[in-house]
C-alpha cells in the first residue's frame, strides 16, 4: 500500500459522482531522468476523481521542483513545475493508456511516476539561449567570451552538418 493509494468506493456507486483529493509527497521517490531529478519539495497533487462508465477519471495537476545541471554550461537549475494529469482507472485497463482499477481502490504512485519521468526535460538549459561552455577552451561563454569564439561550434560535428539524407 503507497501513499497515492485512494479508496473510491463512494464513487463507484453514484454514476457521475466526482470529489477532489489533495496529496503530499516526497518527490525525492520519483527517481530522475538523466541528471534531472525532483526536489525533496513536497510534489503536491491536486485532482478531482470523477466515476465514469468505465471506471473513474483522475483529472488535474501536479505541482513541485525539479533540480538539474545545464546540460550545455553545468550550472545548477532548480525550476518548478505544473504538469496536467488525466488519466482512466478501469477493471480492465487497455495496456500503456489507461491504469487498473483495483476493486474499489485506485493507486495514483504509477501515473504520477508515468507524468513525471515524461515531464523531465532530458537535456534540462538553464535559459533556452544558453551559450553553454567552449568545447575548445572550456569557458563558459554565457560569463565571458572566449578567445577561440571566432569559430564557436564544435569542428567534431563538421561531419554531421554536411550530411544529407534522402527520403
Ligand atoms: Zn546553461
Amino acid at each position: 500500500m503507497t501513499a497515492l493509494r485512494c479508496n473510491v468506493a463512494d464513487l463507484l456507486h453514484h454514476q457521475a459522482a466526482r470529489r477532489p483529493v489533495h496529496l503530499e509527497t516526497d518527490g525525492t521517490d520519483f527517481g530522475a531522468v538523466g541528471g534531472t531529478r525532483l526536489d525533496a519539495d513536497p510534489l503536491v497533487i491536486d485532482v478531482v476523481i470523477e466515476r465514469v462508465p468505465d471506471g473513474v477519471v483522475v483529472r488535474g495537476t501536479v505541482q513541485g521542483v525539479m533540480t538539474a545541471d545545464c546540460s550545455r554550461c553545468l550550472r545548477p537549475i532548480t525550476r518548478s513545475f505544473t504538469w496536467n494529469v488525466n488519466e482512466l482507472f478501469e477493471s480492465h485497463p487497455l495496456e500503456g493508456q489507461t491504469y487498473q482499477l483495483e476493486g474499489e481502490e485506485i493507486d495514483l504512485e504509477l501515473p504520477i511516476r508515468d507524468t513525471v519521468l515524461l515531464g523531465l526535460p532530458l537535456m534540462p538549459l538553464c535559459t533556452t539561449d544558453c551559450a553553454g561552455v567552449c568545447p575548445q577552451c572550456g569557458i563558459d561563454r554565457n560569463e565571458t567570451t572566449c578567445s577561440c569564439n571566432n569559430n564557436p561550434t564544435d569542428a567534431r560535428w563538421d561531419a554531421l552538418s554536411a550530411l544529407t539524407f534522402d527520403d
